[in-house]
């Protein structure tokens, strides 16, 4: 343990907090106000979940959040989270029923009203695909079902555990093996509908290979389209394949509310921190989802137990956590994105004035690349040098994105004419983009970030600065210069 004592109850707080809030918007916060509420809350990145409403509207809302964030002069990044082949029931006369423990029920594809002995599923494969003996988990697994007997009208279960079922709800079934691709009819339509309306990031749900990432880039491209991917990892065997996944994928979000259904639910916090380290080694960034601050859709504080669930995601390097039904829907959006924005700036204050957390042992990294070289090289000045910002002059943002995985001890700029670029960087941890007019020189590149940290008030003369670029005829393409800068 290497807090000092003095450090326990108030760690010195950073001016930039480093690990990215996504914030779901719902009913709850996309109102024009709502959203400037959450943005000078400190949300990052909104996610738009296609799994409910109306496409159409969902690309409303992402145009009203474009010019909320513009009359805010911030960058805010999008992110559209495709459902996949999410298994929901059907639905219930008044909306819901209630299943007795020991009961039997009728599991049935049919397009039928439902009732307590009746479940309806959407996914019309389901009474061929279960087997006598698996389980079905209804509602995030707070029902369970066995199947006892398969009928020609249905698949026969019995209820373990019961109780109140609403329409529409999820279904698991994580012993069946299914043999659906990610990427369904539907996520095709909402993906164009992405396009569209200019989202930065895409997530696709259920991924269970490469093979799911690259259909969805393959859909992307022949409708002209390169938005990066983010694989939703929660499914065991994308677990299995989770190499093979990182190296086509452009993120991952670790989506442990159907994770902890697929799998048992004591699993998850070590996958978790698996993934992280995993993803933080491949360069690609890493969101961690669900449940972080859960009662706060009922409360205005949250449990101590989530708290420490979102300081132990920052801990874990994590480049962002995020907020679902606690903005979507809940009674306290603004709130719950205050407090993960206060307890993160307190954990990054221990981990950075304390060494706790910034500087762990990175030796699974693959350093054979000039630009992992530099990041890594860029972390450790960051640290002996106590520089106070490093600028990187980016196109694509993919030099900040591998200075970003060796997590250096200073925010990191992303210069960039292109505003695309400028927002997909709004995920990466500690990466702070900033849009700049046009090509620059390498003397304007180092005034123009002199600018900005002394503009911030962050830099006296004298203090460090490191600046990243691609000294090249081709115009900044490969970043192959760092310079040290004194600031004058
Ligand atoms: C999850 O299952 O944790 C998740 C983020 O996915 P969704 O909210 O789309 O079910």
């Amino acid at each position: 343990m290497n807090i000092p004592d003095n450090k326990w109850f108030s760690a010195d707080k950073l001016h930039f907090r480093r690990t990215k809030i996504v914030a779901t918007i719902g009913p709850s916060s996309s109102s024009p106000e709502q959203l400037r509420q959450l943005i000078a809350a400190g949300m990052n990145v909104c996610r738009i979940n296609f799994s409910h409403g109306d496409p159409a509207k969902h690309i409303k809302i992402v145009r009203r959040i474009r010019k909320v964030a513009d009359s805010m002069q911030q960058i805010v990044t999008i992110l559209g989270d495709l459902c996949g082949p999410k298994i929901r029931v059907g639905r219930f006369p008044d909306g819901r029923v209630t299943l007795k423990d020991g009961s039997k029920v009728l599991i049935t594809a049919k397009n039928v009203l439902g009732s307590e002995n009746l479940i309806p599923s959407q996914y019309g494969g389901i009474v061929g695909a279960v087997r006598i003996g698996d389980r079905v988990l209804l509602d995030d697994g707070n029902l369970e079902l066995r199947v006892t007997r398969k009928l020609s009208a249905g698949a026969e279960a019995v209820v373990i555990h019961g109780g109140v079922l609403k329409d529409k709800k999820g279904m698991n079934l994580p012993d069946t093996p299914l043999k659906i691709p990610a990427l369904t009819a539907k996520d095709k339509k909402d993906a164009i509908y992405c396009i569209k309306g200019g989202v930065d990031y895409l997530a696709l749900s259920f991924v269970k290979s490469a093979g799911d990432v690259l259909a969805l880039r393959r859909h992307l491209k022949a409708n002209g389209s390169s938005i990066p991917i983010i694989a939703k990892i929660e499914k065991p065997e994308a677990l299995d394949r989770i190499d093979e996944i990182l190296a086509v994928v452009d993120g991952i979000m670790i989506a442990r509310g159907d994770l902890g259904v697929e799998m048992p639910p004591q699993k998850v916090p070590l996958i978790q921190r698996r993934l992280i380290e995993k993803a933080n080694q491949a360069y690609k960034p890493v969101i961690v989802a669900t449940q972080m601050l859960e009662s706060m859709i009922e409360h205005a504080r949250p449990t101590r137990a989530e708290v420490t669930d979102v300081a132990m995601a920052c801990l874990d390097d994590a480049d962002a956590v995020m907020l679902s039904g606690e903005t979507a829907v809940g009674k306290f959006p603004v709130e719950a994105v205050k407090m993960m924005d206060a307890v993160l700036r307190e954990a990054e204050g221990y981990q950075f004035f304390t060494n706790g957390g910034l500087f762990k042992d990175r030796s699974g990294f693959k350093r054979d690349t000039m630009l992992n070289a530099i990041g890594v090289a860029t972390a450790q000045m960051s640290r002996d040098l106590k520089v106070r910002c490093i600028s990187v002059l980016t196109r694509s943002g993919r030099t900040a994105r591998i200075v970003s995985a060796d997590r250096p001890a200073a925010p990191v700029f992303g210069l960039t004419e292109n505003r695309e670029t400028a927002r997909r960087m709004g995920l990466l941890w500690g990466v702070y983009p900033q849009l700049i007019k046009g090509a620059i020189s390498h003397d304007a590149f180092v005034k123009k970030s002199e600018i900005v940290i002394k503009g911030l008030k962050l830099a006296k003369k004298g203090d460090y600065m490191i600046l990243l670029s691609g000294l090249s005829d081709k115009a900044n393409e490969i970043t192959n210069s760092i310079t040290v800068h004194q600031v004058g």
